[in-house]
């Protein structure tokens, strides 16, 4: 007999998560620290969201819908989905994690692709299955190996479309032509957390396979474009069989009444979403454009923010230019864990931050 608790195989396997720093000295001429490490939306929540957060004080002995019914309609309606099949979670990190508990347990394996976000490795070890990471090919997630990789153990496979950190996309045919070639039980997760910020025609979230095929489902996010990522809230899309298998094991209140009333003003402020979507496009390609002036190989970025290679410098590394930004007031994101130790993530702030962001790096690249 042991002679203390010891936790499940595969708990003490997990690293734990360490999110984008918060703290710094603020920035000289802003007045205040720039965080530009956790892919945030650069507006913070809209009007509107923030309006339908603030009377939530007065209602906070009672207990929130736990249907969420009148979020999940909005989303639907907006979406233009059926709201029974329309899912939401504290954060989507809940849904992957209640996707993975509710597929696989010990002895399953769960298949995500070697630059991919971290959660799906994390949630499978937490669930007692075993992650399989899949080789990239030029940091992209490459459909054939993923195939390659599945076996009779597969449960699911997640692919985040763009990924975090090193927003790649992939088209909607090869979406499809890697939903084709899974088996039948295997679930694949498409993770649309930067869906909204997207802009080219060949890329599609995944709605019509969620709705064509039973074992695909989407997962999206409030905490990037809708700016609630405090608040914790992600919806997802999924057949009825596996909408009814999320029912049965997410806490009765997954989610928040502040979470569920700021959420459902945010779906609906459509205008919100457009502005920064077209503020992201412009300062994405700003900003690539300025990083690769100053040196740095920059990787074509499909979500709010960018994956800065310092390869090429071989006097600055990726880690004397975070102490330099943090010492300015900066704050960006580290990846080595992602398998990156040569890059920095860099989330699109505010034009002000942008250039403060680009000044700093001037600087500390000579
Ligand atoms: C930020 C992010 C999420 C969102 O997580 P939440 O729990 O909704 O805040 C999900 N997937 C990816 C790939 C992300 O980068």
């Amino acid at each position: 007999m042991a002679d203390r608790p010891t936790p499940r195989p595969g708990v003490l396997d997990i690293d734990l998560y360490v999110g984008g720093e918060s703290r710094a000295v603020p920035h000289a001429s802003l007045g205040r620290t720039v965080r530009l490490a956790s892919n945030e939306g650069a507006f913070g929540p809209s009007p509107s969201a923030r309006a339908a957060y603030l009377p939530v004080a007065e209602d906070l002995h009672r207990y929130p819908d736990g249907a969420s019914a009148d979020l999940r309609a909005a989303i639907a309606r907006v979406h233009g989905l059926e709201a029974d099949r329309v899912v939401v979670g504290h954060g989507s990190d809940e849904l992957i994690a209640n996707l993975i508990r509710a597929y696989a347990g010990p002895g399953d394996e769960v298949v995500h692709s070697a630059h991919g976000f971290l959660m799906y490795r994390i949630s499978a070890l937490a669930a007692g299955a075993t992650p399989v990471a899949v080789p990239e090919r030029n940091l992209t997630a490459d459909i054939d190996a993923i195939l390659a990789a599945v076996t009779p153990r597969t449960r699911l496979v997640f692919l985040a479309n763009p990924n975090n950190p090193t927003g790649s996309v992939l088209p909607l045919d090869d979406v499809q032509r890697l939903q084709a070639g899974l088996p039948p039980p295997v679930v694949l997760v498409l993770d649309g957390a930067y869906a909204e910020y997207v802009n080219r025609n060949d890329y599609d979230p995944g709605i019509g396979l969620v709705e064509s095929c039973p074992n695909v489902v989407m997962t999206r996010t409030f905490s990037k474009i809708h700016g609630l990522a405090a608040l914790r809230l992600g919806w997802g899309y999924a057949p009825a069989p596996v909408v009814d298998a999320l029912n049965r094991i997410r806490d009765p209140f997954n989610v928040s009444l502040a979470a569920q009333r700021a959420g459902l003003a945010a779906i609906e402020d459509t205008d919100f979403v457009d502005r920064c979507r077209r503020h992201n496009e412009i300062w994405r390609d700003w900003l690539a454009a300025r990083l690769a002036s100053l040196g740095l190989i920059v990787h074509p970025s499909a979500g709010n923010f960018v994956l800065a290679d310092f390869g090429g410098r071989s006097d600055v590394t990726a880690v004397a230019a975070t102490d330099g930004l943090r010492d300015r007031g900066i704050l960006v994101r580290r990846v080595a864990r992602y398998g990156l130790p040569r890059c920095l993530r860099i989330s699109i702030g505010l034009e002000q931050e942008m250039a403060a962001l680009t000044d700093a790096m001037a600087e500390i690249l000579g």
